[in-house]
């Protein structure tokens, strides 16, 4: 009998689950709906939408290949999900429809309503768990909590893991064609132009691919020493990728066991340090689960929500446009602004920045950085503010406020990346532009600090303190 599979967050035909059980059980017929309005309510910027709907044609395309037809429809809100899947299912007589779970508040209450509108109409709807290795509750603390803190979340993460967790999941083969067509690529979802180079970000699964192979040949081994130098390109980049489901996390660990003599915990330094960046990936969508506060705007420490935030549109604006005074926080923000993806180096700074030095609400950058990122994701994107806040998951103590001038010269010597960005500093020496000398700064048409370093964290030590954990 015919099957129905869902693509959402997993923009991909090799390896994926619910396509692989689909196409198990009968002939397919893919289903992606857009849901712009409220993606935008998400808060997704046109970065992250315009590789979105190029990875949806690539999809297309690699379907294509199988003679699986991609449906596209498009419904305002997650609330018209049911609805829409059920009057494809019933036109075209498909009683069982597949999804890989998401695990963000709203999509899994969106799920969870599609299954019932499924049950009731006496079809079937199954959900995979795929994105992820541990489906979120099944690591847990002794206690038989959900894990808060990332350490032992990754002790029990390896000890755990089973091959069967790892094993790729079948690629369907070519299946007769269906009298079923796809439809044509719907028009773009705004005529605004986006800041992502296509260039660089090429979509789908074949680029996903040959991106990983060329980090863990060239710069793998290397990831250790090169991940915290934003002048370097240390990192894999493939967070869009992975957010949107183009190359999966068995992918990932398969290529690394492949590179590391079968180990994934042992063996060389800068993969088994890339590992550990994809259990962070999972540890913050098992916390979106286990503590569904924080997909509600609502932080992860209870006490740090009385925290007395500042109101100050000036700086907030300061701080968007890369014109705090500090050449590093300023660097990233044009990173971001200009290309739609930023070191994470320096997304941990910006952040720190914004909450710390500022002590404007970590919502606020939050909603800045996802209107922006090309890799832009709920999970991993409320974990990082929340962490460099020090309201989130193993808090970084609120005492932990990095010196962005420090964070500068330690990670950027050369000062290479900062002339990059700020190309007003590149005429100054190497040294002098972590922290140009103030009788320069009208010449070089560059703003002094709009804090001083010392004040700032004194004020945010304060503010803490007064905090009743
Ligand atoms: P690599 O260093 O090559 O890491 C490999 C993969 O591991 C990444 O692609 C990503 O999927 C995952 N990963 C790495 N670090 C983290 C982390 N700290 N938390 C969760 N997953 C991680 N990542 C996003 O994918 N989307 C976001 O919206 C996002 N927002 C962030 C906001 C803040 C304030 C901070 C501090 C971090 C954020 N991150 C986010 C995590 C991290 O910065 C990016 O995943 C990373 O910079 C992407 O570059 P890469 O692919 O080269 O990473």
């Amino acid at each position: 009998a015919l099957q129905l599979i869902w693509l959402r967050s997993d923009l991909r035909i090799h390896d994926n689950s619910a396509l692989a059980a689909a196409a198990e059980n009968g002939p397919v017929v893919a289903v992606f709906l857009r849901s712009l309005a409220q993606w935008r309510v998400h808060g997704h910027g046109t970065n992250k939408l315009d590789f979105w709907m190029r990875g949806v044609a690539a999809l297309k395309d690699a379907l294509e290949g199988l003679n699986i037809p991609l449906l596209q429809c498009d419904i305002d809100s997650f609330d018209q999900a049911p609805a829409a899947l059920l009057a494809i299912a019933r036109e075209q007589g498909i009683e069982h429809l597949h999804f890989n779970h998401e695990y963000p508040l709203n999509e899994s209450q969106r799920d969870q309503a599609v299954m019932a509108a499924f049950v009731q109409d006496s079809r079937r709807a199954t959900g995979y768990h795929d994105s992820i290795a541990f489906a979120p509750g099944s690591l847990r603390t002794g206690k038989g909590d959900y894990y808060g803190v990332f350490t032992p979340f990754a002790k029990a993460w390896h000890k755990q893991l089973q091959p069967e967790q790892l094993a790729l999941r079948d690629t369907p083969s070519p299946q007769q064609r269906l009298s079923i067509v796809s439809d044509a690529m719907p028009e773009p979802p705004t005529h605004e132009k986006p800041a992502v180079d296509a260039r660089q970000w090429p979509a789908g699964e074949e680029a996903a691919a040959d991106r990983l192979e060329r980090f863990l040949h060239f710069r793998g081994r290397h990831y250790h020493q090169q991940r915290d130098v934003p002048a370097i390109r240390g990192t894999s980049e493939l967070s869009p990728y992975l957010a949107l489901g183009m190359i999966s996390y068995r992918q990932c660990l398969q290529a690394v066991l492949a590179h590391n003599d079968g180990s994934l915990a042992e063996g060389d330094a800068g993969l088994t340090t890339w590992v550990n960046e994809l259990i962070w990936r999972e540890f913050y969508q098992h916390v979106a689960v286990g503590f569904p506060k924080v997909c509600r705007r609502q932080p992860f420490q209870d006490h740090t929500q009385a925290l007395a935030w500042r109101e100050d549109e000036k700086s907030f604006a300061a701080w968007c446009e890369g014109r705090t005074g500090y050449p590093l926080v300023d660097a990233a923000m044009h990173q971001l602004v200009e290309t739609g993806w930023m070191h994470n180096r320096l997304r941990m700074v910006s952040a720190m920045f914004l909450s710390k030095h500022l002590l404007i609400d970590w919502r606020r950058g939050e909603a800045f950085f996802l209107h922006h990122l090309v890799d832009g994701e709920f999970c991993a994107n409320n974990g990082g503010w929340q962490w460099a806040a020090s309201t989130g998951t193993d808090a970084a103590p609120y005492f932990r406020i990095f010196n962005p001038t420090t964070q500068s010269t330690r990670f950027d010597p050369q000062g290479e990346f900062l002339a990059r960005w700020i190309p007003e500093l590149a005429q100054l020496p190497a040294k002098a532009r972590h922290a140009p000398p103030r009788d320069l700064l009208s010449q070089l048409d560059y703003p002094a600090p709009i804090v001083e370093h010392k004040f700032a964290r004194q004020r945010a030590l304060d503010a803490f303190k007064a905090l009743n954990p």
